[in-house]
């Protein structure tokens, strides 16, 4: 069985844990400690509000640990603003990034307007017509080379992974399909 943890600091933590509760050989666990780290296969960075997250995950100490546990090639799979959390670079500096992927992330990238929508994806490993609501989301706006891009709205790319780490600007945790969670556990 496979021990995926969820980061609680804030944002969508308990639809996560649901997810992968519905999945056979895993076992879903909360995180708030840095110590968590080391039981973990894998490791969800939800979504929320990505400056507050960033300010929560240096005062809980784990930001150097989540590098460290990256570099260790366990799977880390961000969502919203998880997706921002995992970049290099962005629009917007109160946002401490932990550089997990080489990606620049454009906040809000959706505009205010149509904050919310939901659309069906095809991503190519995983499967088609994927639903995927997105919520004042993210997109990618530039990839390294090692980058794997993995879906796209309006021309922009949504969805990437570069080796051990998966990132999606949408929430798959708030639809019933659970392929994308069944790919992220499989690369753990
Ligand atoms: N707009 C948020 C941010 O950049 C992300 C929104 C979300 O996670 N649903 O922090």
């Amino acid at each position: 069985s496979k021990t995926i943890g969820v980061l609680n600091l804030q944002g969508a933590v308990s639809e996560h844990l649901n997810m992968l509760a519905s999945l056979d050989g895993v076992t879903p666990i909360t995180v708030k400690q840095p110590e968590q780290l080391s039981q973990l296969d894998g490791l969800i960075i939800p979504g929320g509000e990505s400056t507050a997250i960033s300010r929560l995950i240096r005062q809980n100490g784990l930001f150097e640990p989540i590098q460290t546990f990256a570099k260790q090639g366990k799977g880390i799979f961000g969502t919203c603003a998880g997706l921002v959390l995992c970049g290099s670079a962005t629009q917007h500096n109160e946002v401490e990034q932990l550089g997990l992927m080489d990606i620049t992330v454009e906040r809000n990238g959706f505009g205010r307007q149509i904050a919310s929508f939901e659309t069906m994806l095809d991503i190519a490993p995983i499967g088609k017509q994927i639903p995927a609501v997105f919520i004042r989301a993210p997109y990618i706006a530039k990839t390294a080379k090692q980058v794997t891009q993995l879906a796209f709205v309006d021309n922009h790319c949504v969805m990437a992974e570069q080796n051990n780490i998966l990132v999606c600007s949408f929430h798959p945790e708030l639809t019933a399909d659970n392929r994308i969670m069944r790919y992220f556990v499989e690369k753990c």
